[in-house]
């Protein structure tokens, strides 16, 4: 590892933390190279995989990384930006410039851990370093594990030690309310940079640019945290209804790295109240999937609890059809997925919901929805994605247990009572009253004549019977 200053240039490499303020690798690397040059890569191995050409992902990315860019010209410095597969371009681009070595920050997810174990080797036999550092999560791989080194397998746990262990980094006491920024007039000058850059408008990358529900970039991550922390006391009374503003609507800027972790667990912390708590431990949740995926990665295709991976899921390929553009005569079901369709958006409840309908009510494989799910959201975080998944199917680490399914119409009476959320994304049941809406095949004639929405005409008959169902699924996994 370089120790003192190396006059030697490197390269710093952007990947899904797209920020200046707080950014551990580059940090690191200003600190030890005369001068840095910073580098993102639409990598063609990803972009190429993705079936959709108007995927919003890349809209996000796009432009987050435009933001950057231009945030890094105002230090007299700039971005090279490429397009291709990295363990060709970094390799040219580290000889173009002669860098000593690269810098950034680790990914956990099996794809980018290959990827940069081969880049890592490249750069040893070209005599150049590479440096990656801990930087999307508090703690990392075997950071918190079980006194015998066994990782946890039950949240409770692993969150008690999480929180103990937290409290002896130096994020906790006098740590500065604002993130750190690092000594910039170390990056490298524009001039140093000139014609390494491909073209990369979302045409040169074979993508159409998308509307967005919500601001890319930093500075727009920073104006959702502050919007929200004046509502995160509310947060345990508001998060479960999904036609409140009861979240933080920040798992997009976690995914991409516009915000730090760390800014974000310091905000909750200064705060006491306990929907503060609260938030916290979905922020811990998020780092329990991330190493259950490094620890166990067979879960990306099969179940965490063996004994369910063999199941033989009976459900109807029209069903999932059904379920997929929300049409299945659930209204709250059908609400989510068409929101989910509009914008790649889901409110958490909904994601819960959703996935034990298509599992428990559908009795559809997990992995199907999950993939759907991967396409769509612009928040995709494969851990996060697989772990709410397995928990909603019963079949992962700590899940919701099989006999325990959601019945989706009272789910729907519970978390949006006066059927504003349904009415905002299934505008043919608008005329329904709010007992009605959650179940509008129970209405009678007249009173469906009366919302101007007859069920089987106007509005789908419910796909399947919730009850038979769910005893169908309970036999399904008793059996496995
Ligand atoms: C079937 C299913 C699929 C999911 N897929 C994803 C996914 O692809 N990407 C993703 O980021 N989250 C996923 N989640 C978790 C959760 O639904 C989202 O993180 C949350 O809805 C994002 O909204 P928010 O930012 O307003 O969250 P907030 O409620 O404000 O929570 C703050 C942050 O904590 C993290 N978080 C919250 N809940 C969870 C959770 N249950 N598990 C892990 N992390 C959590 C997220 O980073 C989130 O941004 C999934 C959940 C389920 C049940």
């Amino acid at each position: 590892m370089t120790t003192l200053t190396d006059t030697a240039p490197a390269l710093f490499w952007f990947r899904r933390d797209l920020r200046i303020a707080d950014n551990t690798g580059l940090e690191a690397a200003l600190a030890r190279h005369g001068a840095v040059l910073p580098v993102f890569i639409f990598d063609s191995h990803i972009l190429d995989d993705l079936s959709d050409r108007r995927d919003r992902r890349i809209t996000f990315i796009h432009d987050s990384v435009r933001e950057l860019r231009a945030k890094l010209r105002a230090h007299g410095s700039g971005l090279i930006v490429l397009h291709g597969d990295p363990l060709l371009r970094l390799p040219e681009l580290a000889e173009a410039v002669d860098a000593a070595a690269i810098y950034t920050n680790r990914d956990y997810e099996p794809y980018a851990k290959l990827r940069d174990d081969a880049i890592a080797r490249m750069f040893a036999e070209r005599g150049r370093g590479f440096y990656s550092f801990k930087d999307q999560v508090i703690f990392e791989q075997r950071d918190i594990e079980k006194a015998n080194g066994e990782p946890y397998r039950v949240f409770t746990p692993y969150k008690k030690t999480w929180l103990r262990r937290f409290e002896e980094t130096e994020l906790t006491g006098d740590a500065p309310d604002t993130p750190r920024e690092a000594d910039l007039s170390r990056l490298a000058p524009s001039a140093s940079m000139k014609g390494y850059s491909d073209a990369w408008t979302m045409a040169d990358l074979g993508f159409e640019a998308r509307e967005l529900w919500l601001e890319p970039g930093e500075d727009a991550a920073q104006q959702r945290l502050a919007h929200f922390l004046p509502r995160i006391s509310r947060y345990g009374e508001d998060r479960d209804f999904p036609a409140r503003e009861g979240t933080s609507g920040l798992s997009v800027h976690l995914r991409f790295g516009t915000i730090s972790i760390r800014e974000c667990v310091r905000a909750a912390r200064r705060e006491t109240s306990s929907g503060a708590s609260t938030w916290l431990s979905e922020l811990i949740w998020r780092e329990f999937y991330m190493m259950i995926l490094d620890r166990f990665p067979f879960v990306v295709s099969h179940a965490f609890q063996q004994q369910y991976d063999d199941i033989a899921w009976p459900g109807k390929d029209e069903h999932f059809d059904a379920w997929c553009e929300g049409r299945t005569g659930y209204p709250l079901v059908d609400a989510a997925m068409r929101h989910f369709n509009a914008t790649g958006w889901m409110h958490n409840r909904l994601r819960m919901i959703t996935a034990m309908f298509l599992t428990k009510d559908l009795l559809i494989d997990w992995r199907r929805g999950e993939a759907w799910f991967a396409e769509g959201l612009l928040d995709f975080e494969l851990a996060s994605n697989n772990g709410g998944w397995q928990w909603s199917a019963s079949t992962g680490v700590d899940a919701a247990p099989y006999f325990r399914i959601f019945n989706p119409i009272l789910q729907s009476r519970k978390f949006d009572p006066d059927g504003s959320y349904i009415r905002t994304w299934v505008p043919e049941l608008r005329g329904f009253d709010n007992t009605h809406i959650h179940w509008p095949a129970a209405a009678d004639t007249h009173t469906q004549r009366e919302a101007a929405c007859i069920v089987g005409e106007d509005y789908p008959l419910p796909i399947v019977d919730h009850h038979e169902q769910k005893d169908k699924a309970i036999a399904l996994f008793s059996g496995a």
